[in-house]
């Protein structure tokens, strides 16, 4: 962008991780002009690019929630999606293991879990979990087989490509200032990385900005202070283990051990490792800590007292944006269109945290069907 430029577009998409590509995708694909801004030189670098890359089977989340609805959905998209686009992925079936009182909730998770159409978990006493993980020391399990796994840099870049594909333009290195809301066009002011500016008009603005959506949110004349949440950042850093560690499933236990970055995963190149931990940060801020924090290795061991400590060390760290803080469950997500805050065009994607990629196509649907309505004034968008 050379210049002070004017540009147009119907639909401003602003953020390139995998759900502002996956809205840009399906609204293309749809026919509509999509222009898509991201800050970063390359796609999906923030939350999208440090994380756990599990597909989740879509069983944790409050009945009715957007995360209980989107989940499963988005699950069984992304496994379908990965197979047509060549996406390395696979699946990595879950235990959940409880011991003492802690066990009475892998029912009530079972329970909540078919409620979200997730019918194929089960509960294992201590001998089948002994049977299946010997390593593993809990009173019992809940075994979700179609939780997943999959490679997320490929994911982006499968969703960077189809959206170009379908006719979206992608606009990397390029930063949304903020803006100025109308009833019948938004204007978005946008520096690219050599400092030009340009001007963007729209008629729809979806914000996707993931941990900058509340900024620019606060950032647009016209849009109502009181409509902007507060955002709280959930750091979580990962320790990697070197070597191989004597289980097959991901283990993800609940509560303070899972706080405490005591759940292991596996790349898709079957690399373990544990965590996230969970602490709250008022910025973003990528940094490791020297060493494995001790609770986390305190927490591991609860359930694996074979750890040899000296295997793990600081790999990486993401963070999510939430709508709730410290000592809190983590909360929905908001999706806040014309219904929610009465500005037309503009729809906010708030504390999009995980399971935001297992579902970044369902949310891309989600916020599709909104903006492909036709609209109260019988306009269609
Ligand atoms: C530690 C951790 C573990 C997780 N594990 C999982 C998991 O196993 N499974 C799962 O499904 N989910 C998981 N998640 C959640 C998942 O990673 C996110 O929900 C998802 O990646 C969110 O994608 P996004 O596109 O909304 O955000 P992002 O990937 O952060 O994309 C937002 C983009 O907006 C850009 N941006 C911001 N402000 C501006 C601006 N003003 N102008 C232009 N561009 C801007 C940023 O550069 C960024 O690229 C995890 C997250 C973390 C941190």
């Amino acid at each position: 962008m050379a210049g002070h430029e004017q540009l147009e577009t119907e639909i401003a998409v602003i953020g390139g991780g995998a759900v502002g590509l996956a809205i840009a995708h399906r609204l293309a694909r749809a026919g509509a002009e999509v222009v898509l801004i991201e800050g970063n030189p390359h796609f999906g670098d923030e939350t999208s690019g440090r994380n756990n890359q599990v597909i989740h089977a879509g069983f944790l989340y409050p009945p009715g929630s957007l995360k209980a609805r989107l989940c499963r959905p988005g699950r069984d998209a992304l496994f379908a999606w990965c197979a047509d686009h060549g996406v390395p992925h696979r699946l990595a079936p879950k235990l959940i293991p409880a011991t003492g009182q802690g066990v009475a909730a892998l029912s009530a998770l079972k329970v909540q879990g078919a409620a979200a159409g997730v019918t194929d978990l089960a509960l294992l006493d201590r001998v089948a979990l002994a049977r299946l993980e010997p390593a593993l020391q809990a009173d019992a399990a809940l075994l979700s087989p179609s939780t997943g796994i999959v490679d997320a840099a490929a994911l982006v870049a499968s969703l960077r490509d189809a959206a170009e594909r379908a006719g979206a333009l992608l606009v990397p290195a390029a930063t949304a200032l903020g803006g100025e809301l109308a009833a019948n066009r938004h204007r978005i002011a946008i520096r690219s990385a050599d400092g030009t500016l340009a001007d963007l008009s729209c008629r729809w603005l979806i914000n996707a900005a993931g941990l900058g959506a509340a900024p620019l949110a606060r950032a647009l004349r016209g849009f109502p202070a009181a409509h902007v949440p507060p955002i709280h950042f959930a750091r979580g850093q990962f320790a990697a283990h070197r070597g191989p560690v004597p289980f097959r499933h991901l283990v993800v236990p609940l509560g303070t051990v899972l706080e405490a970055g005591g759940a292991l995963s596996f790349d898709p190149s079957g690399q373990a490792r544990f965590g996230p931990d969970t602490s709250f940060v008022a910025d973003r801020d990528y940094r490791l800590t020297a060493d494995v924090p001790p609770a986390q290795i305190d927490a591991i061991r609860s359930w694996w007292p074979g750890l040899d400590a000296t295997r793990l060390a600081p790999e990486f760290a993401g963070i999510r944006p939430r709508v709730t803080g410290p000592g809190r469950p983590p909360g929905d997500w908001r999706i806040d269109g014309p219904g929610v805050h009465g500005v037309p065009g503009l729809i906010h994607l708030f504390g999009i945290d995980t399971p935001g990629l297992t579902a970044c196509l369902a949310l891309a649907g989600h916020v599709a069907d909104s903006v492909l309505a036709p609209q109260p004034n019988g306009v269609p968008a």
